[in-house]
Protein backbone atom coordinates (compact mmCIF):
# COMPACT_ATOMS: atom_id res chain seq x y z
CA UNK A 1 0.00 0.00 0.00
CA UNK A 2 1.36 3.18 -1.04
CA UNK A 3 0.77 6.34 1.25
CA UNK A 4 2.83 8.91 -0.93
CA UNK A 5 0.99 11.59 -2.39
CA UNK A 6 2.32 11.59 -6.25
CA UNK A 7 4.59 14.47 -6.99
CA UNK A 8 2.57 15.55 -10.43
CA UNK A 9 -0.73 15.55 -7.83
CA UNK A 10 1.29 17.80 -4.90
CA UNK A 11 2.51 20.07 -6.93
CA UNK A 12 -1.05 20.36 -8.51
CA UNK A 13 -2.24 20.74 -4.80
CA UNK A 14 0.70 23.79 -4.55
CA UNK A 15 -0.81 25.56 -7.55
CA UNK A 16 -4.00 25.78 -6.13
CA UNK A 17 -2.96 26.76 -2.47
CA UNK A 18 -1.59 29.75 -4.56
CA UNK A 19 -4.78 30.44 -5.84
CA UNK A 20 -6.80 30.41 -2.92
CA UNK A 21 -4.04 32.66 -1.03
CA UNK A 22 -3.85 35.45 -4.05
CA UNK A 23 -7.34 35.17 -5.23
CA UNK A 24 -10.12 33.83 -2.38
CA UNK A 25 -8.17 35.02 0.84
CA UNK A 26 -8.19 38.66 -0.04
CA UNK A 27 -11.66 38.62 -0.73
CA UNK A 28 -12.70 37.48 2.28
CA UNK A 29 -13.56 40.71 4.07
CA UNK A 30 -15.85 41.39 1.12
CA UNK A 31 -17.70 38.12 1.46
CA UNK A 32 -18.22 38.32 4.95
CA UNK A 33 -19.49 41.87 5.01
CA UNK A 34 -22.07 41.10 2.11
CA UNK A 35 -23.40 38.18 4.40
CA UNK A 36 -23.28 40.18 7.89
CA UNK A 37 -25.06 43.09 5.75
CA UNK A 38 -28.03 40.73 4.45
CA UNK A 39 -26.20 40.21 0.88
CA UNK A 40 -26.09 36.51 0.95
CA UNK A 41 -22.20 34.96 0.80
CA UNK A 42 -21.65 33.92 -2.93
CA UNK A 43 -19.32 35.58 -5.21
CA UNK A 44 -21.72 37.84 -7.56
CA UNK A 45 -21.53 36.12 -11.37
CA UNK A 46 -18.81 39.06 -12.32
CA UNK A 47 -16.69 37.99 -9.69
CA UNK A 48 -17.09 34.47 -10.74
CA UNK A 49 -16.34 34.88 -14.21
CA UNK A 50 -13.62 37.10 -13.06
CA UNK A 51 -11.73 33.99 -11.12
CA UNK A 52 -12.61 31.89 -14.06
CA UNK A 53 -10.12 33.81 -15.85
CA UNK A 54 -7.77 33.17 -13.65
CA UNK A 55 -8.30 29.42 -12.88
CA UNK A 56 -7.94 28.93 -17.42
CA UNK A 57 -4.83 31.27 -17.02
CA UNK A 58 -3.10 29.04 -14.42
CA UNK A 59 -4.55 25.34 -15.73
CA UNK A 60 -7.07 25.20 -13.21
CA UNK A 61 -10.23 24.70 -15.23
CA UNK A 62 -11.31 21.15 -16.19
CA UNK A 63 -9.21 19.20 -13.64
CA UNK A 64 -11.29 15.98 -13.84
CA UNK A 65 -13.33 16.91 -16.77
CA UNK A 66 -12.37 14.30 -19.98
CA UNK A 67 -9.32 15.09 -22.13
CA UNK A 68 -11.30 14.43 -25.34
CA UNK A 69 -12.83 17.97 -24.11
CA UNK A 70 -9.77 19.74 -23.41
CA UNK A 71 -9.72 18.33 -19.60
CA UNK A 72 -6.97 17.25 -17.75
CA UNK A 73 -8.65 13.68 -16.56
CA UNK A 74 -7.30 13.92 -13.07
CA UNK A 75 -8.36 10.81 -10.93
CA UNK A 76 -9.89 11.46 -7.84
CA UNK A 77 -6.98 11.58 -5.68
CA UNK A 78 -5.44 14.13 -6.96
CA UNK A 79 -8.56 16.24 -6.07
CA UNK A 80 -8.46 15.14 -2.57
CA UNK A 81 -5.36 18.26 -2.13
CA UNK A 82 -7.60 20.27 -4.49
CA UNK A 83 -11.07 20.72 -2.67
CA UNK A 84 -8.61 20.33 1.06
CA UNK A 85 -6.80 23.75 -0.32
CA UNK A 86 -10.41 24.82 -1.14
CA UNK A 87 -12.02 24.56 2.02
CA UNK A 88 -9.23 26.98 3.79
CA UNK A 89 -11.33 29.91 2.77
CA UNK A 90 -14.76 31.06 3.30
CA UNK A 91 -15.11 32.55 -0.02
CA UNK A 92 -16.84 29.49 -1.47
CA UNK A 93 -16.03 29.14 -5.13
CA UNK A 94 -15.20 26.04 -7.72
CA UNK A 95 -12.96 25.81 -10.52
CA UNK A 96 -15.26 24.95 -13.33
CA UNK A 97 -16.61 22.53 -13.94
CA UNK A 98 -18.56 21.42 -10.67
CA UNK A 99 -17.28 17.41 -10.71
CA UNK A 100 -20.20 15.71 -9.82
CA UNK A 101 -22.83 16.61 -12.48
CA UNK A 102 -19.68 16.43 -14.54
CA UNK A 103 -19.56 12.22 -13.73
CA UNK A 104 -22.88 11.88 -14.41
CA UNK A 105 -23.02 12.98 -17.62
CA UNK A 106 -19.74 11.13 -18.33
CA UNK A 107 -21.43 7.94 -17.94
CA UNK A 108 -24.67 8.65 -18.82
CA UNK A 109 -25.04 11.41 -21.44
CA UNK A 110 -25.23 9.87 -25.29
CA UNK A 111 -23.25 11.42 -28.30
CA UNK A 112 -25.55 14.60 -28.70
CA UNK A 113 -25.76 15.35 -25.24
CA UNK A 114 -22.54 15.10 -24.65
CA UNK A 115 -21.73 17.72 -27.66
CA UNK A 116 -24.67 19.88 -26.41
CA UNK A 117 -24.10 19.78 -22.30
CA UNK A 118 -20.93 17.84 -21.65
CA UNK A 119 -18.48 19.91 -23.68
CA UNK A 120 -19.29 23.35 -22.82
CA UNK A 121 -19.99 22.19 -19.42
CA UNK A 122 -16.59 20.69 -18.94
CA UNK A 123 -14.85 23.56 -20.57
CA UNK A 124 -16.79 25.65 -17.76
CA UNK A 125 -19.04 27.74 -20.30
CA UNK A 126 -21.98 26.23 -18.91
CA UNK A 127 -23.75 25.81 -15.13
CA UNK A 128 -25.69 23.01 -13.93
CA UNK A 129 -28.20 22.29 -10.86
CA UNK A 130 -29.58 19.06 -9.60
CA UNK A 131 -33.24 18.30 -9.00
CA UNK A 132 -33.92 15.19 -6.52
CA UNK A 133 -35.13 16.59 -3.42
CA UNK A 134 -38.85 17.08 -2.96
CA UNK A 135 -41.25 18.53 0.14
CA UNK A 136 -41.67 15.71 1.62
CA UNK A 137 -38.99 13.21 0.08
CA UNK A 138 -36.08 14.32 1.07
CA UNK A 139 -33.17 11.83 2.15
CA UNK A 140 -35.01 9.06 0.39
CA UNK A 141 -35.39 9.68 -3.01
CA UNK A 142 -36.78 6.12 -4.04
CA UNK A 143 -40.29 7.42 -3.24
CA UNK A 144 -40.26 10.89 -5.44
CA UNK A 145 -43.58 11.94 -6.52
CA UNK A 146 -42.22 13.94 -9.46
CA UNK A 147 -44.06 12.30 -12.64
CA UNK A 148 -43.05 11.89 -16.33
CA UNK A 149 -45.56 10.05 -18.71
CA UNK A 150 -44.67 9.49 -21.66
CA UNK A 151 -46.79 10.83 -24.48
CA UNK A 152 -45.89 9.92 -27.74
CA UNK A 153 -42.02 10.89 -28.32
CA UNK A 154 -42.24 12.94 -25.54
CA UNK A 155 -42.27 13.53 -22.04
CA UNK A 156 -44.90 14.80 -19.95
CA UNK A 157 -43.29 16.16 -15.87
CA UNK A 158 -45.44 17.31 -13.31
CA UNK A 159 -44.22 17.93 -9.70
CA UNK A 160 -42.13 20.08 -7.51
CA UNK A 161 -38.75 20.19 -6.07
CA UNK A 162 -37.01 22.04 -3.04
CA UNK A 163 -33.85 22.82 -2.03
CA UNK A 164 -32.19 23.14 -5.35
CA UNK A 165 -29.20 24.91 -5.38
CA UNK A 166 -28.44 27.09 -8.23
CA UNK A 167 -31.75 26.00 -8.90
CA UNK A 168 -33.36 29.12 -10.58
CA UNK A 169 -29.71 30.77 -11.78
CA UNK A 170 -27.56 27.13 -13.82
CA UNK A 171 -28.15 26.57 -17.58
CA UNK A 172 -29.71 23.53 -17.14
CA UNK A 173 -30.91 21.37 -14.40
CA UNK A 174 -31.02 17.30 -14.24
CA UNK A 175 -33.99 16.83 -13.36
CA UNK A 176 -34.78 13.47 -11.76
CA UNK A 177 -38.65 11.75 -12.39
CA UNK A 178 -40.41 9.12 -11.80
CA UNK A 179 -41.20 7.36 -15.35
CA UNK A 180 -42.69 4.07 -13.09
CA UNK A 181 -43.66 4.52 -9.38
CA UNK A 182 -44.45 0.80 -8.88
CA UNK A 183 -40.52 0.06 -9.30
CA UNK A 184 -38.98 3.01 -6.16
CA UNK A 185 -35.59 3.53 -7.33
CA UNK A 186 -35.50 1.73 -10.81
CA UNK A 187 -38.27 3.66 -11.45
CA UNK A 188 -36.23 7.27 -11.48
CA UNK A 189 -35.10 8.50 -14.62
CA UNK A 190 -32.92 11.55 -15.32
CA UNK A 191 -33.96 14.21 -17.81
CA UNK A 192 -31.98 17.67 -19.66
CA UNK A 193 -33.97 20.52 -18.76
CA UNK A 194 -32.70 23.67 -19.77
CA UNK A 195 -33.36 27.13 -17.98
CA UNK A 196 -36.48 28.82 -18.80
CA UNK A 197 -37.99 26.33 -20.26
CA UNK A 198 -41.73 26.31 -20.63
CA UNK A 199 -43.25 24.57 -17.66
CA UNK A 200 -40.03 24.94 -15.47
CA UNK A 201 -40.69 27.06 -12.47
CA UNK A 202 -38.31 28.68 -10.09
CA UNK A 203 -41.08 29.82 -8.03
CA UNK A 204 -38.84 30.58 -4.51
CA UNK A 205 -35.72 31.48 -3.53
CA UNK A 206 -35.36 30.07 -0.27
CA UNK A 207 -32.54 31.81 2.33
CA UNK A 208 -30.39 29.29 3.70
CA UNK A 209 -27.75 29.77 7.21
CA UNK A 210 -24.80 31.01 5.74
CA UNK A 211 -25.54 33.10 3.78
CA UNK A 212 -26.82 30.44 1.06
CA UNK A 213 -29.79 30.03 -1.09
CA UNK A 214 -31.76 27.78 -2.35
CA UNK A 215 -34.77 27.04 -4.39
CA UNK A 216 -37.86 25.44 -4.60
CA UNK A 217 -39.25 24.42 -8.22
CA UNK A 218 -42.65 24.23 -9.60
CA UNK A 219 -42.79 21.59 -12.77
CA UNK A 220 -46.13 22.42 -14.71
CA UNK A 221 -46.79 19.94 -17.49
CA UNK A 222 -43.45 20.43 -18.58
CA UNK A 223 -43.24 18.89 -21.85
CA UNK A 224 -39.52 17.71 -22.78
CA UNK A 225 -38.27 15.51 -25.81
CA UNK A 226 -37.63 11.59 -25.51
CA UNK A 227 -34.35 12.64 -26.57
CA UNK A 228 -33.98 14.72 -22.94
CA UNK A 229 -33.79 11.52 -21.20
CA UNK A 230 -30.41 11.30 -20.10
CA UNK A 231 -29.03 7.47 -19.52
CA UNK A 232 -31.79 4.53 -19.39
CA UNK A 233 -34.97 5.08 -18.31
CA UNK A 234 -35.79 3.72 -14.88
CA UNK A 235 -31.93 3.90 -14.49
CA UNK A 236 -31.39 7.61 -13.08
CA UNK A 237 -30.16 5.93 -9.76
CA UNK A 238 -27.03 4.40 -11.13
CA UNK A 239 -25.35 7.54 -12.32
CA UNK A 240 -26.70 9.32 -9.81
CA UNK A 241 -25.33 7.61 -7.35
CA UNK A 242 -21.83 7.96 -8.64
CA UNK A 243 -22.29 12.02 -8.69
CA UNK A 244 -23.55 11.72 -5.25
CA UNK A 245 -20.11 9.68 -4.45
CA UNK A 246 -17.98 12.11 -5.80
CA UNK A 247 -19.43 14.78 -4.22
CA UNK A 248 -19.12 13.47 -0.68
CA UNK A 249 -15.27 12.90 -2.00
CA UNK A 250 -15.12 16.54 -2.30
CA UNK A 251 -17.00 17.28 1.16
CA UNK A 252 -14.43 15.36 2.64
CA UNK A 253 -12.16 17.02 1.62
CA UNK A 254 -12.88 20.31 2.02
CA UNK A 255 -13.63 19.79 5.57
CA UNK A 256 -9.87 18.85 6.08
CA UNK A 257 -9.55 21.84 4.22
CA UNK A 258 -11.76 23.82 6.96
CA UNK A 259 -10.30 22.02 9.97
CA UNK A 260 -7.14 22.90 8.77
CA UNK A 261 -7.73 26.45 8.47
CA UNK A 262 -9.26 26.62 12.09
CA UNK A 263 -6.75 24.87 13.71
CA UNK A 264 -4.03 27.53 11.68
CA UNK A 265 -6.12 30.63 13.10
CA UNK A 266 -6.50 28.40 16.35
CA UNK A 267 -2.55 28.02 16.96
CA UNK A 268 -1.73 31.26 16.18
CA UNK A 269 -4.63 33.13 18.85
CA UNK A 270 -3.79 30.39 21.51
CA UNK A 271 0.40 31.02 21.72
CA UNK A 272 -0.13 34.90 22.28
CA UNK A 273 -3.47 35.53 24.05
CA UNK A 274 -2.74 35.21 27.91
CA UNK A 275 -5.63 34.44 30.20
CA UNK A 276 -4.58 34.20 34.47
CA UNK A 277 -0.97 34.58 33.35
CA UNK A 278 -1.00 32.23 31.45
CA UNK A 279 -0.80 31.67 27.41
CA UNK A 280 -4.50 29.93 26.64
CA UNK A 281 -1.40 27.26 24.79
CA UNK A 282 0.00 25.99 28.24
CA UNK A 283 -4.03 25.29 29.27
CA UNK A 284 -4.19 21.41 28.84
CA UNK A 285 -7.85 22.03 27.98
CA UNK A 286 -6.54 23.91 24.71
CA UNK A 287 -3.83 21.53 24.25
CA UNK A 288 -6.16 18.41 24.31
CA UNK A 289 -8.55 20.30 22.01
CA UNK A 290 -5.58 20.66 19.18
CA UNK A 291 -4.39 17.65 19.83
CA UNK A 292 -7.68 15.69 19.21
CA UNK A 293 -8.54 17.94 16.44
CA UNK A 294 -5.08 17.18 15.15
CA UNK A 295 -5.53 13.14 15.17
CA UNK A 296 -9.36 13.63 13.79
CA UNK A 297 -7.91 15.19 10.76
CA UNK A 298 -5.31 13.12 9.66
CA UNK A 299 -7.86 10.15 10.23
CA UNK A 300 -10.34 12.02 8.11
CA UNK A 301 -7.61 12.61 5.01
CA UNK A 302 -6.13 9.36 5.05
CA UNK A 303 -10.55 8.20 4.78
CA UNK A 304 -11.00 9.94 2.09
CA UNK A 305 -7.99 9.53 0.41
CA UNK A 306 -8.82 5.89 0.60
CA UNK A 307 -12.50 6.39 -0.62
CA UNK A 308 -11.14 8.09 -3.92
CA UNK A 309 -8.55 5.78 -4.61
CA UNK A 310 -11.17 3.40 -4.46
CA UNK A 311 -13.71 5.13 -6.95
CA UNK A 312 -10.61 5.74 -9.18
CA UNK A 313 -10.56 1.72 -9.54
CA UNK A 314 -14.06 1.76 -10.80
CA UNK A 315 -15.29 0.33 -7.68
CA UNK A 316 -18.83 3.10 -6.31
CA UNK A 317 -17.52 3.16 -2.56
CA UNK A 318 -20.84 3.37 -1.01
CA UNK A 319 -19.84 2.72 2.13
CA UNK A 320 -16.78 4.50 2.49
CA UNK A 321 -18.37 7.46 1.14
CA UNK A 322 -21.14 7.31 3.42
CA UNK A 323 -18.75 7.34 6.36
CA UNK A 324 -16.06 9.71 5.15
CA UNK A 325 -19.64 11.77 4.83
CA UNK A 326 -20.70 11.78 8.38
CA UNK A 327 -17.08 11.46 9.89
CA UNK A 328 -15.90 14.69 7.83
CA UNK A 329 -18.54 16.83 8.39
CA UNK A 330 -19.12 16.09 12.14
CA UNK A 331 -15.58 16.57 12.93
CA UNK A 332 -15.57 19.61 11.19
CA UNK A 333 -18.36 21.11 13.10
CA UNK A 334 -16.87 19.99 16.28
CA UNK A 335 -13.39 21.62 15.50
CA UNK A 336 -14.97 24.90 14.33
CA UNK A 337 -16.78 25.23 17.33
CA UNK A 338 -13.74 24.18 19.63
CA UNK A 339 -11.81 27.22 17.55
CA UNK A 340 -14.73 29.94 17.77
CA UNK A 341 -14.55 29.03 21.52
CA UNK A 342 -11.29 29.71 21.65
CA UNK A 343 -11.52 33.22 20.48
CA UNK A 344 -13.89 34.31 23.00
CA UNK A 345 -15.94 37.26 21.98
CA UNK A 346 -13.88 37.35 18.69
CA UNK A 347 -15.47 33.78 17.89
CA UNK A 348 -18.73 35.29 18.13
CA UNK A 349 -18.27 37.99 15.78
CA UNK A 350 -18.90 38.28 11.96
CA UNK A 351 -15.50 39.37 11.18
CA UNK A 352 -13.52 36.10 11.42
CA UNK A 353 -13.97 33.76 8.92
CA UNK A 354 -14.90 30.61 11.36
CA UNK A 355 -18.48 31.61 11.74
CA UNK A 356 -19.39 31.12 7.60
CA UNK A 357 -16.88 28.12 7.53
CA UNK A 358 -19.14 26.79 10.52
CA UNK A 359 -22.27 27.54 9.02
CA UNK A 360 -22.06 26.18 5.46
CA UNK A 361 -20.22 23.60 7.41
CA UNK A 362 -23.82 22.71 9.41
CA UNK A 363 -25.44 22.87 6.01
CA UNK A 364 -23.17 19.81 4.65
CA UNK A 365 -25.12 17.46 7.55
CA UNK A 366 -27.90 17.78 5.39
CA UNK A 367 -27.43 17.94 1.71
CA UNK A 368 -26.22 15.12 0.15
CA UNK A 369 -27.83 12.90 2.89
CA UNK A 370 -28.41 13.84 6.73
CA UNK A 371 -25.58 11.90 9.07
CA UNK A 372 -28.71 10.08 10.23
CA UNK A 373 -29.18 8.03 6.73
CA UNK A 374 -25.78 7.42 6.26
CA UNK A 375 -25.39 6.10 9.13
CA UNK A 376 -28.57 3.74 8.59
CA UNK A 377 -26.73 2.66 5.09
CA UNK A 378 -23.57 1.42 7.45
CA UNK A 379 -25.13 -0.16 9.83
CA UNK A 380 -27.18 -2.21 7.43
CA UNK A 381 -24.05 -2.73 5.55
CA UNK A 382 -22.29 -3.79 8.99
CA UNK A 383 -25.39 -6.12 10.23
CA UNK A 384 -26.18 -7.46 6.83
CA UNK A 385 -23.18 -8.02 4.45
CA UNK A 386 -24.95 -5.76 2.00
CA UNK A 387 -24.99 -2.31 0.08
CA UNK A 388 -28.77 -1.08 0.20
CA UNK A 389 -30.30 1.11 -1.96
CA UNK A 390 -30.78 4.39 0.35
CA UNK A 391 -29.13 7.40 -0.46
C1 LIG B 1 -27.77 23.74 1.52
C2 LIG B 1 -28.54 22.66 0.88
C3 LIG B 1 -28.40 22.44 -0.49
C4 LIG B 1 -29.15 21.44 -1.11
N1 LIG B 1 -29.04 21.28 -2.47
C5 LIG B 1 -29.79 20.33 -3.09
C6 LIG B 1 -29.74 20.18 -4.51
O1 LIG B 1 -29.02 20.89 -5.21
N2 LIG B 1 -30.54 19.24 -5.09
C7 LIG B 1 -31.36 18.43 -4.36
O2 LIG B 1 -32.03 17.60 -4.94
N3 LIG B 1 -31.44 18.55 -3.01
C8 LIG B 1 -30.68 19.48 -2.36
N4 LIG B 1 -30.74 19.62 -0.99
C9 LIG B 1 -31.69 18.80 -0.25
C10 LIG B 1 -31.05 17.71 0.58
O3 LIG B 1 -30.50 16.71 -0.22
C11 LIG B 1 -32.14 17.20 1.54
O4 LIG B 1 -32.43 18.26 2.43
C12 LIG B 1 -31.70 15.99 2.32
O5 LIG B 1 -31.66 14.86 1.49
C13 LIG B 1 -32.65 15.71 3.49
O6 LIG B 1 -33.99 15.71 3.09
P1 LIG B 1 -35.07 16.54 3.92
O7 LIG B 1 -34.57 17.93 4.08
O8 LIG B 1 -36.37 16.34 3.27
O9 LIG B 1 -35.06 15.88 5.35
P2 LIG B 1 -35.97 14.62 5.88
O10 LIG B 1 -35.87 13.55 4.88
O11 LIG B 1 -37.32 15.22 6.18
O12 LIG B 1 -35.24 14.31 7.18
C14 LIG B 1 -35.26 15.20 8.31
C15 LIG B 1 -34.31 14.68 9.36
O13 LIG B 1 -34.81 13.45 9.86
C16 LIG B 1 -33.74 12.61 10.20
N5 LIG B 1 -33.88 11.36 9.45
C17 LIG B 1 -34.31 11.20 8.18
N6 LIG B 1 -34.30 9.91 7.83
C18 LIG B 1 -33.85 9.23 8.90
C19 LIG B 1 -33.62 7.87 9.18
N7 LIG B 1 -33.82 6.92 8.25
N8 LIG B 1 -33.13 7.52 10.40
C20 LIG B 1 -32.91 8.46 11.34
N9 LIG B 1 -33.12 9.77 11.14
C21 LIG B 1 -33.57 10.14 9.95
C22 LIG B 1 -32.46 13.34 9.86
O14 LIG B 1 -31.94 13.94 11.02
C23 LIG B 1 -32.91 14.39 8.87
O15 LIG B 1 -32.08 15.54 8.89
C24 LIG B 1 -30.02 20.62 -0.34
C25 LIG B 1 -30.13 20.83 1.04
C26 LIG B 1 -29.40 21.83 1.64
C27 LIG B 1 -29.53 22.03 3.13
Amino acid sequence: MDFEIAEEHRMLRDLVKRFVDDELVPKEKMILEREATGGGSALSKEETLKLDERARELGLQGLDAPAEFGGADMPAVAMVGVNEEMGKTCVEYRFPPDSPNLRMLDVAANPEQREKYLRPYAEGKLTSAIGISEPGVGGDPASMRTRAVLDGNHYVINGRKIWISKGGTADFIILMASTDPSKGAKGITAFLVDQGHPGYIAERKIPMIGGYYTWELVLEDLRVPTSAVLGEVGNGYGPMQLRLSTRRVQMAAVCCGRVRRALDMMREWVTQRKTFGALLSDRQTIQWWIADAETKLHACRLMTYNTAAKIDKGDHARVECSMIKVFATEMADEILDKAMQSFGAMGMTKELPLHLMASRNRLARIYEGPSEVHRMLIARYALQGRVPDLV
